[in-house]
């Protein structure tokens, strides 16, 4: 497969396609004399520039009409190997055709871009010890593992909270489909977040595992992909793009807390690892496994119709308690801080204990609301939040675009006490320094995190008892299972559950019950306060009673009711422009030409601004695009993305199935 000197020495031709959105191939001719294999990358001029590309054809003869002269040379081939796979290019086609993109800009969200190979192979992550072994299964675990090896192609959720069990059930599942002779998949949402988990399966694995993340420099991505062509590795665990890797024969695809959003791309193609997965079991005959202590709403409408099997993991093998959610109202409460947990925080530290403080990643800090009563203004077409622009003095939606004036008295209860609201880390940092200027404290976030060894510096404080409270964002949950820890407060539970999007409700349910359900674990002694605006809200009563099934019967009959997914299908269009009304024209152009030719069940919502309206100097606006189901919704708009000339400085971007109207 490697370079090859051609038989007859002749000219050969390469079909090549580029990272581009033009969706075809290009001829060029190989180097005299060599042969380059489909699957390899070579640089050649695109127009007047060089450019990367990927050998997806080779031909004898010159294109139809052209001279063998007229056809350009390419500048040099980039590889000796082929990067494909034995799938590749009809997986590409296929997430070209599903997520609206060209096969060129498939092949690039799939495949490695490094040049060259480190010549050291260093272990892809760390040292690891020597083989982990695995335990003896409890009596759910061994049904739950029968039921996943019963079927060489099925598909099975292993719903269960964290501490159940659940990562020893996919290793033993990966055990089995590698003895069967069949390669494996393990993959996880953000490696930063999951790391016993990758560790755990390179400990089981040695060197027959790939690991696959973001923070691998392009050439060790590269040379753990030719591991993985080359079959000496054959068990993969990895976050999103994982997905892609080139296993052959796979027998099993794991995918860890399925519910992640990061499992989404937020960028173009925007496919969903969990989708490309259901793709390649079927193709490939895999078995397919999610497993998660808070499923999507997608996958618990699959359980409860019966057409995906759910396997219940009730125990907690590591030990640890159902934890104690304690809810306090914010209602009337002046400070981010409230007296309720101001008071646990100085009873933790007169007893020489640690806390937490976990605020939202993503909180909208503009929602306007009743700070009496907690009530929120939402958008009398689309039951949507309504977006506070303080600018502008008006209340958005960010779905359908109505827009109307900020109420002077609250339409629930009459109070004048009406505003916006929201607090973020650095609100929070000033008031615990001002009220508790005894206590330490340190900060995990974004910031923190961009720092080269900085979120390793601050947990090793915080497990050696140097810093009393630790505050930020997702990343906070690493410092869960140290011993010291006593009190885990969630900051504003609300900050989700007010963004202007359909999967609030579910995305503030899994956050709060999943880092309950991680205190549970890890600090069983201690106990949870929950600061709210809507203590009586659904969400947070099931959330702190840690009732899934109850959140979720409530939760679809409002999605079903509302024509939400999994009850309907969206695709997004998202237009940026320098120029706003760039951007309103593209948009209301092409909401015009989609009212033509979508199905008669579709509808169109928008065009509006997105919430986060302007980015890096950028106006965004969309046009959201709903069906019952995706068949025709996706023909059509494919058919008008082919046709739809954007005016001059107006850039469009497609969302299928999006997680996020953001
Ligand atoms: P989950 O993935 O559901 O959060 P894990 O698989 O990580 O749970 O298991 C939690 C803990 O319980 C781990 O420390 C693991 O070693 C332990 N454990 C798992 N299965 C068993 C078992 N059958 N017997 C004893 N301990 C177990
Ligand atoms: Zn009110
Ligand atoms: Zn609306």
């Amino acid at each position: 497969m490697s370079l090859q000197p051609s038989e007859d020495g002749g000219p050969a031709f390469l079909e090549v396609v580029f990272p581009i959105p033009l969706d075809r191939a290009f001829t060029y001719r190989a180097p005299p004399g060599l042969s380059v294999p489909v699957g390899c990358r070579v640089e050649a001029l695109l127009g007047t520039r060089k450019a990367a590309g990927w050998v997806v054809g080779q031909a004898r003869t010159p294109p139809e009409g052209l001279e063998e002269g007229a056809v350009k040379p390419i500048l040099r081939p980039l590889d000796t190997e082929p990067l494909f796979g034995p799938g590749t290019p009809e997986l590409a086609a296929w997430l070209a055709g599903m997520y609206l993109c060209s096969r060129g800009e498939a092949l690039a969200a799939m495949l490695p871009s490094g040049r060259r190979e480190p010549s050291e192979p260093s272990p892809p992550f760390e040292d690891y010890p020597p083989l982990g072994r695995s335990v003896t299964l409890s009596s759910e675990q061994e049904f739950a593992l029968s039921r996943i090896l019963a079927d060489p192609s099925g598909r099975k959720y292993l719903y269960g909270t964290t501490g159940s069990g659940k990562t020893e059930v996919f290793l033993q599942a990966a055990e089995a489909t590698l003895k069967e002779g069949r390669g494996v998949l393990y993959l996880v949402p953000e490696i930063a977040l999951t790391r016993q988990v990758v560790e755990a399966v390179s400990r089981r694995f040695g060197d027959r595992c790939a690991v696959l993340h973001s923070g691998l420099s392009p050439s060790r991505r590269l040379s753990e992909w030719r591991r993985i062509l080359s079959g000496k590795a054959d068990v993969v665990v990895g976050a999103r793009s994982a997905v892609f890797a080139p296993v052959a024969n796979l027998g099993l695809v794991v995918i860890d807390e399925e519910h992640e959003g990061s499992y989404k791309s937020g960028s173009s193609p925007r496919y969903h690892a969990r989708q490309v997965a259901m793709k390649r079991c079927a193709d490939e005959k895999a078995r397919l496994v999610l497993g998660s202590a808070t499923p999507s709403a997608e996958a618990w409408s699959l359980m409860s119709e019966g057409s995906l099997e759910r396997l219940n993991l009730t125990r907690r093998l590591a030990g640890g308690a159902p934890p104690v959610v304690e809810i306090v109202d914010m209602r009337g409460e002046g400070q981010a801080l409230s007296r309720r947990l101001a008071e646990e925080l100085a009873r933790v530290k007169s007893e020489g204990g640690q806390s937490i403080l976990f605020l939202n990643r993503r909180g909208f800090s503009y929602f306007f609301r009743c700070r009496s009563c907690g009530a929120e203004i939402r958008c009398r077409h689309c039951s949507v939040g309504l977006t506070y622009h303080k600018d502008r003095n008006r209340l958005l939606c960010h779905y359908c675009g109505y827009s109307e004036a900020p109420p002077r008295a609250c339409p629930d209860c009459g109070s004048l006490d009406v505003g916006w609201a929201g607090f973020g880390t650095e609100r929070v940092e000033e008031e615990l320094a001002a009220r508790f200027p005894g206590l330490s404290t340190a900060r995990l976030d974004a910031d923190t995190a961009a720092r080269k060894g900085e979120t390793a510096r601050i947990l090793d404080s915080f497990r050696d008892g140097k810093i009393d409270v630790l505050l930020g964002t997702q990343m906070v949950a690493k410092g869960l299972n140290f011993p010291g820890v006593k009190l885990v407060g969630i900051v504003l539970a609300d900050t989700t559950l007010n963004l202007p999007d359909f999967r609030a409700a579910e995305r503030t349910f899994s956050l709060v019950v999943q880092v309950a359900g991680r205190a549970g674990r890890f600090v069983p002694d201690g106990r949870v306060i929950l600061q709210t605006f809507r203590p009586e809200s659904p969400v947070m009563r099931f959330a702190a009673a840690q009732d899934v099934e109850g959140f979720y019967a409530a939760e679809l009959a409002a999605r079903r009711e509302l024509g939400f997914p999994p009850y309907s299908r969206i695709i997004r269009v998202v237009f940026r422009s320098r120029k706003a009304e760039r951007a309103w024209e593209g948009a209301r152009n092409f909401a015009r030409a989609a009212a033509r030719i979508l199905p008669a069940d579709a509808e169109i919502l928008g065009p509006a601004e997105c919430p986060i309206a302007a980015m890096a100097g950028t106006f965004r606006l969309h046009v959201v695009l709903r069906a019952p189901s995706m068949g025709g919704l996706h023909r059509s708009v494919s058919g008008l993305l082919r046709d739809f000339e954007p005016p001059p400085d107006c850039r469009l971007e497609t969302d299928v199935d999006p997680v996020s109207l953001l």
